[in-house]
């Protein structure tokens, strides 16, 4: 009973309070216009190696794509520090403003391009698609693993003729899907002719957009593989340290050296980001020592690139924690990420935790297969003590190195 006429109350309020309520209303909408003039829309570049599109205006949303430097992009709202770009009609993003460069006001709308020409060649490389376009235009690629795709989706173009034509030498794509998903958002879908890709990279300039596809792995053999390896932190940067001292960046060293050396004795090509303790870049802030980083480890004819990294725990009881875990991004890494960790954790003897999905920034670029592993944790004052001994950093390197040979072992002989 009670119960009905508060709901009743709720459902009828009298006109008295709906008059107040409005005329509350109309002087909060009046303030926040005198304060807050309307954002008149305007372009913007982005000026970052790597700048961030995400679903909303904060670093806590995710991102949609991520755009090389050099792209004019229509911003036409600003919210917290974020441009608001609309991409298509419907599907807009948020940009961070230390991302982006403000272009001159008298900079126009990009208007929609026609996309006429598609054709996909055979190179040394791979495959190349070239999209016959004026101006650079923003995209994104995503991957699929079952069945191996590429999807192309180009904003701001309008596919003026369906036609794709792939040239005899084109050994990496069997069937091009090409469709309008609506106006101003063009999208290709690139179904692939092997399982397990190698990476692909997009390079837009002089009127023409290009998607580099790189070929399969053709042999199992490691001889003349080229393996980028990250030995995580170093210099300033201790990475987590242990209860007793022991620094993380020390043992990552230690095992990426003992790795090195397994490796090249198989005929691989090892290339390390560091071999001694020191940073990779200037050092000067985190993240653009990530971005050295992440920038030295982008080589074309890399093979697969692996981050050593041990573990800690960040808060509650350090002890707590201990094991193995392996971390990829992009879908082709899940595949060694999964081998990498199996291997790794029967070799060392830890507890196979998890492999795991994460945007750590050394995995976020989509060139060539990236896995990073925590080894063990150096903050457990067991696996800690362990840390202390070759041993462990030979057990590391030697569970590391079988990984790297099952992986090319399985996917010489998937295709
Ligand atoms: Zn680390």
């Amino acid at each position: 009973m009670i119960a009905c006429e508060v709901y009743a109350c709720l459902r009828m309020p009298s006109t008295r309070y709906f008059a107040a309520g409005r005329a509350l209303v109309l002087a909060i909408v009046l303030a926040c216009a005198a304060s807050a003039p309307a954002f008149a829309a305007r372009a913007v570049v982005t000026t970052e190696p790597r700048t961030d599109l995400r679903t909303g205006p904060s670093k806590a949303h995710n991102r949609i794509t991520v755009l090389p430097p050099g792209i004019t992009l229509w911003a036409n709202d600003f919210v917290d520090g974020f441009y608001r770009i609309p991409l298509a009609p419907i599907l807009h993003a948020w940009v961070s403003q230390g991302h982006v460069r403000p272009l001159d006001r008298s900079v126009a709308c990009p208007a929609v391009q026609s996309l006429r020409d598609i054709s996909v060649k055979g190179i040394e490389a791979g495959s190349v698609v070239v999209l016959r376009i004026a101006r650079p235009v923003a995209f994104r690629v995503t991957q699929g693993i079952q069945p191996p795709t590429l999807t192309l989706d180009l904003f701001g173009v309008r596919l003026a003729r369906y036609g794709v034509r792939q040239l005899p030498s084109d050994r990496c794509t069997w069937a091009i899907e090409a469709e309008q998903v609506t106006d101003g958002w063009a999208r290709l879908t690139f179904n692939l002719t092997f399982a397990q890709q190698r990476g692909w990279r997009v390079a837009q300039g002089d009127g023409s957009l290009q998607l580099l596809i790189r070929r399969p792995y053709e042999t199992a053999s490691l001889s003349g593989k080229v393996i980028v390896i990250d030995p995580g932190h170093g210099g300033s940067d201790s990475g987590a340290v242990g209860p007793t001292g022991v620094r993380e960046k020390t043992v990552n060293l230690r095992i990426a050296a003992k790795l090195k050396s397994l490796l090249e004795g198989r005929g691989a090509v090892v290339r390390m980001l560091r071999d001694t303790d020191s940073a990779v870049g200037s050092g000067s802030t985190q993240r653009a020592e990530l971005e050295a980083r992440l920038a030295a480890s982008d080589q074309p004819d890399a093979d697969l690139f692996l981050s050593v990294h041990n573990n800690a725990v960040g808060s509650g009881n350090a002890a707590s924690a201990y094991g193995t875990e392996t971390y990829y991004w992009s879908p082709m890494s899940a595949l060694p990420a999964r081998i990498m960790q199996n291997h790794l954790s029967a070799s060392l003897g830890t507890k196979n935790r998890f492999i795991s999905w994460r945007p750590f920034y050394v995995l976020r670029s989509s060139d060539v297969p990236r896995v990073l592993v925590e080894c063990a944790f150096v903050s457990n004052p067991t696996e800690e003590a362990r840390m202390k001994s070759e041993k462990f950093a030979t057990a590391a390197a030697n569970g590391l190195a079988m990984g790297v040979e099952e992986f090319f072992q399985i996917v010489a002989n998937v295709d």
